[in-house]
């Protein structure tokens, strides 16, 4: 493709709302324009790397069974009822009313749609599993739409949805996506982790997010330095080690009232007495479906609602609003010894010789807690989110190490969810009735040219990966004045075409500065310069867009060396 005829505005600025690198960078290399908040368009140079991405999921999904559909994307609100998220789905779902006064709405994902397929077309074990994939735009009203593509309002997603006759079949499924998930994001060129994750608000049994690792990124994800456990921090178990048992300490103190007037974090707390948070315990109230509890916790912790609501085994949990509380709450001084809550405590806490605490009083503390023998009766579990270098907890050696992920992909078994409240039934081989098993898995397209883009860049611009490079080459003739400069770029630009090299020729009229900032800038992985000076010598150079590596290189061998370095990168 010569420069001259694709369409790719460049610009030196990023525009003032552009945050992170990714953002900045597929606005300045013509890559995406906004419309709207949340809303882009994809220009031809950003829709070559949305294209190779889709291709090689295609491969992927295609490679495991998944057949390609494409659903509507606009839905009736009738199928959102049966399920149930009519109204749980909140402001996310973008609801449009036809001329018929009819509700429909734009859809952030396919369960319900794929489900009605399935059921009215599928009656018998002899037709399952199935596995169906699209790639297709989806719509979220997001609350905070950033980023740019990568947390878009309108955004393309591989959706894939698979239906079983039981428990084994999906978890074959599952399995092979899971494997499929690893090969798309290593064809990619990215480096990424398959992590735990939460099967929160869909309710199913198995999830695993797959993500990479970029500072930008909104997740937390923790990840051993010695074995293979990876975990969203979110759900991350921790390792509270039993051996240890209970902390011993025979010259515990009885508990004495002090004052701590004003002092009501864990700082001043802290500050006031002298004390680490490792000797505070830390009090908060939550509400839930069975009423006002009290999270106990180390003062160095976060309690973890997701933890704290399983250990309850109750429907919803959520910090308690203070403002709305009564006053026998006395905020900021709350502790264990007193309180007319039920209490739960995390594990770490009978491992405490010894504990400051509130005394449930303003401008009071407690001393001299010795939470073996004042806590014994709390129920204790994990409850805290872990954090790094808390030991791993799947090995025996390594550390948890933590750091930001940016999710690209997400797997689920939903089990008989979908296929229950929607009545997606199939006869099995006794000709009993039952509800299909299913499975959902998605990837999101434009956030993984983002995330490819975050984890691969410098100061300069992009560095693709070849797999999902617009094009692999850029052939630069320095000087279109000069005739033999624009006879060996021709050429060149000609023999690697026919070789099915994808390559950009720079054939516009610009001063080389600017062709070599642009080229830096559009990140193909690998730049041919051609100038009369070296030209005269029968030399072209290549640049290694991401080493920064240079080669002077007879121009005769120009294509088959670059070809040979390409297969190497
Ligand atoms: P997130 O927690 O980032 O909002 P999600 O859990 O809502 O993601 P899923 O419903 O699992 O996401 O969607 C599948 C994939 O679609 C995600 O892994 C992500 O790659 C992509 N995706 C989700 N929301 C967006 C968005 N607003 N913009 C771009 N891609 C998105
Ligand atoms: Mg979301």
């Amino acid at each position: 493709m010569r420069y001259s005829q694709i369409f790719i505005p460049t610009l030196k600025e990023a525009p003032a709302d552009a945050e992170i690198a990714s953002h900045q960078y597929m606005v300045r290399a013509g890559l995406i324009r906004q419309l709207a908040s949340g809303i882009y368009s994809t220009l031809p140079l950003g829709l070559r790397v949305i294209r190779k991405i889709e291709n090689i999921i295609r491969e992927e999904m295609d490679r495991i069974g998944g057949q390609e559909v494409f659903l509507p994307s606009i839905q009736p609100s009738e199928l959102w009822k049966e399920s149930g998220r009519w109204d749980f789905y909140g402001k996310e779902l973008l609801r449009i009313r036809d001329r018929h006064d009819r509700e429909f709405c734009y859809g952030p994902t396919h369960e319900e749609v794929i489900t009605d397929l399935v059921r009215k077309e599928v009656k018998s074990y002899k037709q399952l599993p199935l596995t169906f994939y699209q790639i297709q735009t989806k719509f979220r009203d997001e609350v905070r739409p950033r980023f740019g593509i990568m947390r878009g309002r309108e955004f393309m997603m591989k959706d894939a949805y698979s239906f079983h006759p039981d428990e084994e079949s999906v978890n074959k499924t599952y399995d092979d996506m899971a494997r499929a998930y690893s090969n798309i994001f290593e064809r990619c060129g990215l480096e990424y982790k398959k992590v735990e994750a939460d099967t929160g608000a869909i309710g199913g049994a198995r999830s695993h997010e797959f993500h990479v690792l970029a500072d930008s990124g909104e997740d937390e994800i923790g990840f051993c330095d010695i074995c293979d456990f990876a975990s969203n921090l979110e759900l991350a178990q921790r390792r509270i080690p039993s051996e240890t048992g209970e902390a011993e300490n025979q010259d515990a103190k009885a508990i004495e009232e002090i004052s701590t007037p004003g002092k009501k974090t864990i700082e001043e707390v802290t500050s006031f007495l002298s004390i680490t948070p490792q000797e505070i315990i830390k009090t908060v109230i939550f509400e839930s479906n069975a009423g006002l509890v009290a999270g106990l916790c180390r003062g160095d912790r976060e309690i973890n609602p997701i933890k704290l609501k399983k250990l309850l085994d109750c429907e919803w949990l959520h910090p308690a609003d203070q403002s709305k509380q009564d006053d026998s709450i006395a905020y900021g001084y709350i502790g264990p010894i007193g309180l007319k809550l039920p209490m739960y405590a995390d594990a770490e806490i009978l491992q405490m010789p010894q504990a400051v605490a509130g005394a449930n009083k303003t401008d009071c503390h407690l001393t001299g807690i010795y939470p073996p023998r004042d806590l014994s009766t709390i129920k204790t579990g994990d409850i805290c989110f872990a954090k790094a270098n808390d030991p791993c907890p799947q090995c025996d050696k390594g550390t948890l190490q933590v750091k930001r992920g940016v999710e690209l992909g997400h797997i689920f078994v939903l089990g008989n969810k979908y296929s229950k409240s929607m009545k997606a039934h199939f006869l099995d081989a006794n000709g009993k009735e039952q509800a299909m098993i299913m499975g959902c898995y998605g990837i999101g397209v434009g956030r993984t040219a983002a995330a490819a883009i975050e984890q691969l860049h410098d100061e300069k611009g992009i560095c693709w990966p070849k797999s999902i490079a617009p094009f692999q080459i850029e052939v630069i003739p320095v000087n279109i004045k000069d005739e033999a400069t624009v006879t060996a770029a021709e050429t060149l630009y000609k023999t690697l075409t026919q070789n099915g090299i994808e390559t950009l020729l720079d054939d516009r009229p610009e001063r080389a500065g600017i062709k070599f900032k642009d080229a830096d800038l559009l990140g193909l992985p690998i730049q041919i310069i051609i100038g009369p000076k070296t030209l005269q010598e029968g030399l072209v150079e290549l640049r290694i867009r991401k080493s920064g590596g240079t080669l002077s290189i007879p121009l005769d061998q120009a294509s088959e060396k670059a070809q040979k370095i390409l297969t190497e990168l």
